[in-house]
C-alpha cells in the first residue's frame, strides 16, 4: 500500500455511512449554507461514547503529532440536532461549537464529522446487513489472538481480516503468550498472505509492537482472554486514569466496556482499545470483499462461473486447492463464513474440527 507525503498510508476512498445510503443525493444537499454558521467549530477527536455523551479531545486529531500548548483539553459534547441520524464514533474528527472549556458541568455540540479515512465495521451476526461502525479513522487493525489458553481461532482471525480489508485498514497479527505455545503453525498459515505478525510473551519485552504503533492511530481486536487489557495497560502505564478522567467528564460513573476508549501512547500514536468480543458479524460485507480478503482463494476464483457463491459443485475453488495453491483449511474457513451468511450455525463462537479445543 502506498503512503502519503506524511507517511500515512493511501486510502482506496474515503468512508462515510453516507456513502452507502445518501451518496445520490449528496449534491444537493445545502451544504454550503450550512458550514458558514459554524466556521468557528472547533477541531476535537472523539475518544469515547457512553450513551449519547461523546467524550472530545480538543487539541488533537489522533494522529500521533503533539499537541501545542498544555496538551488536549476533555469536553463533553452531544451531538447537534442537524446532524440527524449520523452515527458518531471513536475516532471521529469532529467540529465543536457551544462551550469548549472542558469544565466542570458543561456541554458541547458536534456539529460537524469530518470525512473519515476508514471506517471498522461489525454487524450483530452474519445474517444482519445492518453495519455497526465501531471505529473512525484507524490505519492500522491490530488482531490479538493468544497462541494458548485460550487457543487460536484462525476462523476468527479470518474473519478480522474480511473486516479489515473491507475497511480498508492495515491488518498486524499480534500473537501473545508465546512462552506457551509456538507460533509457528499459525505464522505458517498467515505469513504466505502478507499478513504482517509479531510474537509477544507474558511480561515479555513489547519494543517491536511499540515500534509497529509508533504515530498511527491502531484499533486493537481481539476475544476476552487474549491478553490484550495486559497488554493495554503495558503500553499505556495510566491507561486505568486516562479511563477515569474519560469517566470524570461524562460523569456518568465507570467506564462500561461495552464501547471503544482512545488511548495515547507515551511514545506517541493512539491506541483505540474495543471490548473483547465473542464474534465478529460480517453481515454487511459484500461477498466480494470477503474473498478478497482471502488472497489465497481470490486468485482461483477467477475461473469460477459468474456469480458463483463458491460453495456449490460448480466452484473452481476445490480444484485449485486440490492443486495445492491453497491450504483446504482456509477454503473451509471461507466456505463456513459465506454459509453463516445465510444463516447457518455461527462459526466464529463454535469449535471447529480444527479448533476442538476452542471451547473446551
Ligand atoms: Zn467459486
Amino acid at each position: 500500500m502506498g503512503r502519503d507525503a506524511g507517511g500515512r498510508p493511501l486510502r482506496r476512498r474515503e468512508y462515510d455511512e453516507e456513502d452507502v445510503r445518501v451518496r445520490p443525493g449528496k449534491g444537493s444537499r445545502p451544504r454550503t449554507r450550512r458550514r458558514p454558521a459554524h466556521e468557528d467549530a472547533v477541531p476535537a477527536a472523539v475518544v469515547a461514547v457512553d450513551r449519547g455523551r461523546y467524550t472530545c479531545l480538543v487539541g488533537t486529531d489522533l494522529t500521533g503529532l503533539p499537541p501545542d500548548g498544555a496538551g488536549p483539553v476533555a469536553v463533553t459534547a452531544m451531538r447537534a440536532r442537524e446532524l440527524g441520524r449520523k452515527g458518531i464514533v471513536v475516532g471521529d474528527r469532529v467540529g465543536l461549537v457551544g462551550d469548549t472549556t472542558g469544565r466542570a458541568d458543561t456541554l458541547a455540540r458536534i456539529v460537524r464529522v469530518e470525512p473519515r479515512t476508514s471506517m471498522l465495521r461489525r454487524s450483530a451476526d452474519d445474517t444482519d446487513e445492518v453495519e455497526r461502525p465501531i471505529v473512525a479513522n484507524a490505519d492500522q487493525l491490530v488482531i490479538v489472538a493468544a497462541l494458548a489458553d485460550p487457543p487460536p481461532r484462525p476462523r476468527m482471525i479470518d474473519r478480522i481480516l474480511v473486516a479489515a480489508f473491507d475497511a480498508d485498514i492495515e491488518p498486524l497479527l499480534c500473537l501473545t503468550k508465546a512462552d506457551l505455545a509456538p507460533p509457528d503453525d499459525i505464522i505458517a498459515r498467515y505469513e504466505p498472505l502478507g499478513v504482517p505478525h509479531l510474537v509477544v510473551r507474558r511480561g515479555g519485552d513489547l519494543s517491536e509492537l511499540r515500534a509497529r504503533l509508533d504515530g498511527r492511530l491502531s484499533v486493537l481486536v481481539g476475544h476476552s482472554g487474549v491478553g490484550k487489557s495486559t497488554l493495554v495497560n503495558a503500553l499505556v502505564p495510566d491507561a486505568g486514569r486516562a479511563v477515569s478522567q474519560v469517566n470524570a467528564v461524562t460523569g456518568r460513573g465507570r467506564h462500561t466496556s461495552s464501547s471503544a476508549v482512545a488511548l495515547e501512547l507515551p511514545g506517541g500514536g493512539w491506541i483505540i482499545d474495543t471490548p473483547g468480543v465473542r464474534s465478529f458479524g460480517l453481515g454487511h460485507v459484500v461477498i466480494d470483499n470477503v474473498l478478497a480478503a482471502f488472497p489465497d482463494l481470490a486468485e482461483g476464483a477467477v475461473h469460477c462461473p459468474k456469480g458463483c457463491t463458491h460453495r456449490g459443485d460448480d466452484c473452481s475453488l476445490d480444484e485449485w486447492v486440490a492443486k495445492g495453491n491453497a491450504a483446504p483449511l482456509r477454503l473451509a474457513s471461507l466456505r463456513r463464513l459465506l454459509a453463516s451468511r445465510e444463516g447457518a450455525p455461527d462459526d466464529a463462537g463454535e469449535a471447529a474440527p480444527d479448533e476442538v479445543a476452542e471451547n473446551a
